[in-house]
């Protein structure tokens, strides 16, 4: 082995020890959100959609792509390279994989190493219409810039390719979260670290949950209560809740708990809550809050929406309804909602579940 390769293969291992640690830290990402890559020799190593940065130790979620091809065809605007399918390395995809729905997001960006995660600190500045003028004192002394909501995949690559100056290595993504490169894996960790120590706000503390009055109410229906306490807070912090009925906050949550939240009403049973929600055409709501009480998970929900309602929990404890919020539109709900890679990205998590 050459000593270049000895010390690529390091940067991989390093990489995928990396992965583990974000991937279990719930504070930067949420079930299968976040990813990470690597560039080398013409490939670019990315996580493969819908598996989790946490599993990146006990199992196979990187998957190659040719880099080349595929920036030719993000310069085409070409829709081909929004699955990314077409430019996986076969030899390098034993698995199967299907790479990230975010991993042009990745072949854009000129860093051998780029970090992208639903930091939950990131996340509660990046939702404030204010977000530029707040971040521009917290941020002072990186290079890095505020990019405006936009559906994940082609259309926020080719605004971050219009945003992108040479030496940019933070984008704080408006509505979504924090990407970070470098030229190795120990310098983007390092920005990571510091980006998120220089973003952190302080958060409430929640009122305890009524784990008797849930219990109550759930008994021989399909909800449970969740296995994080924390998801309770949504629903017994007013301040949380008032800010969740504003609308959906951040892509996961659209795709994991559908649009908005779903809230119990005074005196209404769950069965006739869940009737409601039928007649709203919600379905079944993966998470349902009871003002004061607590929260309930759907039991056939998959691993993956407990998570996210943990990071909409975590993020609205740093959130005061006073804040200036923006929260998606129903059209940028549906463009989720409506999206192939998506769809497909669901699909997995209820395999997971
Ligand atoms: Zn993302």
């Amino acid at each position: 082995m050459t000593s270049k390769m000895a010390a690529t293969d390091m940067e991989f291992a390093a990489l995928i020890d990396l992965s583990a640690r974000i991937g279990t830290d719930p504070a930067l990402v949420q079930g299968p959100g976040g990813n990470t890559s690597l560039k080398r020799d013409g490939t670019m190593w990315i996580k493969a959609s819908g598996t989790w940065l946490s599993q990146a130790r006990e199992r196979s979620i990187m998957v190659g792509v040719a880099l080349g091809p595929l920036l030719g065809a993000l310069d085409r605007n070409d829709p081909a390279c929004e699955s990314g399918a077409q430019f996986v390395v076969a030899e390098a995809n034993s698995a199967g994989l299907r790479p990230s729905i975010e991993t042009t997001m990745h072949a854009a960006l000129p860093h051998a190493v780029v970090l992208h995660v639903h930091c939950v600190e990131t996340i509660a500045w990046a939702v404030r219409s204010d977000a530029q003028a707040q971040l521009e004192q917290r941020l002072h002394g990186f290079d890095w810039c505020l990019v405006p909501y936009v559906r994940p995949g082609l259309p926020l690559t080719q605004l971050i390719r219009q945003r992108l100056r040479a030496d940019t290595t933070v984008l704080i993504l408006a509505n979504h979260g924090l990407v970070v490169g470098g030229p190795s894996v120990a310098a983007a960790a390092s920005t990571l670290s510091a980006v998120v120590a220089r973003l952190r706000r302080l958060a409430r503390i929640a009122p305890i949950a009524d784990v008797d009055a849930l219990e109550a109410l759930a008994a021989g229906s399909g909800y449970r209560l969740p296995e994080r306490m924390a998801v309770h807070s949504t629903a017994t912090d007013a301040q949380s809740l008032a800010i969740a009925q504003k609308g959906s906050l951040y892509p996961d949550h659209v795709v994991f708990l559908g649009p908005g939240v779903f809230v119990l009403q005074a005196d209404e049973t769950l069965a006739q809550a869940l009737h409601r929600a039928r007649q709203e055409m919600r379905g079944d709501p993966a998470l349902l809050l009871v003002p004061g009480k607590g929260a309930l998970v759907r039991r056939s929900a998959p691993p993956a929406a407990e998570a996210i309602a943990g990071c909409l929990a975590d993020v609205l404890m740093r959130l005061s309804p006073e804040e200036p919020i923006c929260t998606l539109s129903s059209v940028d709900e549906a463009a989720i909602i409506n999206w192939d890679a998506e769809q497909y990205r669901r699909a997995l998590a209820r395999g997971a579940g």
